[in-house]
């Protein structure tokens, strides 16, 4: 039984419960069984907007770490790396804040199931079969690469398989934005759900930033994330246009986390691993 290939969400209109792994009636493929985090996605979509405002407006409270998930962390957690994620910086490199960026549903949105103007065609092979992965970009995926990609180290994190994230990558970074990728194995499973542990990255967590559409994804480190809406196939969809003068401003603090700290309880709003169930989850049989 293969693993499942792409971790994604399924939409919150989304009313019925799939098998594991199966085509469901959105094509999407491989989508936990799992509820995935409606609350959460609608706090998020309401809230967006406030928190990009309320990030620079000069408070300067002290952020709150997230002892308890940390916590759970060191006691919980299988550790399967004992050596950083990313190359060690060169001597006299200057750090750049290293900005660590999700796949599936916040860049793009896959789907075994033709749709009608996909952006790429991927083949991907599982248990000897060729599969097409039909992928869309979301909106402004190109400006927002390009622009980050001048502005920062950027890190592809995905917890989906690098058979098919990685050719997604090489089709979708076109200006070079990406100085790494990382893949599923790279994440730790943590309550059936794949974790982005960015203690693991091997870079000074106050210029690390993390944007991802599951708060499950940096549960360790709600701190140092900015939240996105997961994106199916809006074509009127703006919010990767619309962070980039926020991150044009993050580009100048000296700590992220002073910036993305104070809206701490935010993040626990949404991020609480006992107020929904995962979004990104256990991997599944696609067939
Ligand atoms: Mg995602």
């Amino acid at each position: 039984m293969a693993q499942s290939i792409i971790t994604q969400v399924t939409r919150e209109t989304d009313s019925y419960t799939p098998c594991p792994g199966t085509v469901n009636d959105k094509g999407s493929i491989n989508t936990t069984p799992i509820d995935t985090s409606v609350k959460g996605e609608r706090m998020r979509s309401h809230c967006i907007c406030h928190w990009l405002f309320s990030c620079f407006r000069g408070d300067e409270t002290t952020p709150v770490n997230s002892l308890d998930a940390e916590d759970q962390h060191n006691s919980e957690v299988e550790t399967h790396h004992s050596e950083y994620l990313l190359r060690p910086l060169k001597a006299g490199e200057p750090q750049r804040k290293c900005i660590v960026i999700d796949l599936d549903e916040t860049l793009v949105h896959s789907s075994f199931r033709p749709v009608p103007s996909p952006d790429f065609v991927v083949t991907v092979e599982i248990d000897n079969i060729q599969h097409q992965v039909y992928v869309q970009k979301r909106p402004h995926v190109d400006e927002f690469l390009k622009r980050m990609g001048e502005m920062f180290e950027c890190v592809l994190f995905t917890a989906s398989l690098s058979k098919y994230a990685d050719p997604v990558a090489d089709l979708l970074d076109k200006w070079n934005t990406f100085d790494a990728r990382l893949f599923r194995e790279s994440c730790v499973f943590h309550k059936g759900n794949y974790v982005k542990d960015l203690s693991k990255l091997g870079r000074d967590l106050t210029q690390c930033v993390i944007i991802d559409n599951s708060p499950q994804s940096y549960i360790f480190h709600p701190d140092n994330a900015v939240p996105v809406t997961s994106w199916f196939d809006d074509p009127n969809d703006t919010e990767l246009l619309d962070l980039l003068p926020f991150f044009e401003g993050l580009e100048k603090v000296e700590n992220v986390l002073t910036v993305l700290g104070q809206n701490n309880s935010f993040h626990s709003s949404i991020s609480s691993p006992t107020q929904s169930s995962p979004s990104n989850s256990i991997p599944s049989s696609p067939n």
